[in-house]
């Protein structure tokens, strides 16, 4: 069964700091970094890329930002999972999945 966990807080949290089997009430996405379980980060190669926004779409995290005027897309680490979808459907394969040094 799932403990309900109420999260009010001020400050950021990490992942790992919560109870295994939760829940948490809706509205809290923003609080949950989940960047910090992330075992691989997307680098792109801003020279390759044709600003299709393939990884803006694909992206289950929603963490890629529109750079707008500049033509790019930015990803939010605090937030990247590392599952590396955005890496697969970039169609220039601009984007590089790195490992995380510990
Ligand atoms: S999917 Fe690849 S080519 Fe398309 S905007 Fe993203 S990084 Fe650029
Ligand atoms: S690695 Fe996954 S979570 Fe991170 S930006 Fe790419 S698609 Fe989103």
């Amino acid at each position: 069964m799932n403990k309900k966990v109420d999260i009010v807080m001020e400050a950021a949290f990490k992942i790992s700091d919560l109870p295994l089997g939760f829940t948490a009430k809706p509205g809290t996405t923003r609080k949950f970094k989940t960047g910090d379980w992330r075992s691989a980060r997307p680098v792109l190669d801003r020279a390759k890329c044709v600003y299709c926004g393939f990884c803006y779409i694909y992206c289950p995290d929603g963490v890629y930002r529109d750079m707008g005027a500049e033509k790019y897309y930015q990803v939010d680490l605090d937030y990247c999972k590392g599952c590396g979808i955005c890496a697969h459907e970039c169609p220039k394969k601009c984007i590089q999945m790195i490992i995380e040094e510990v």
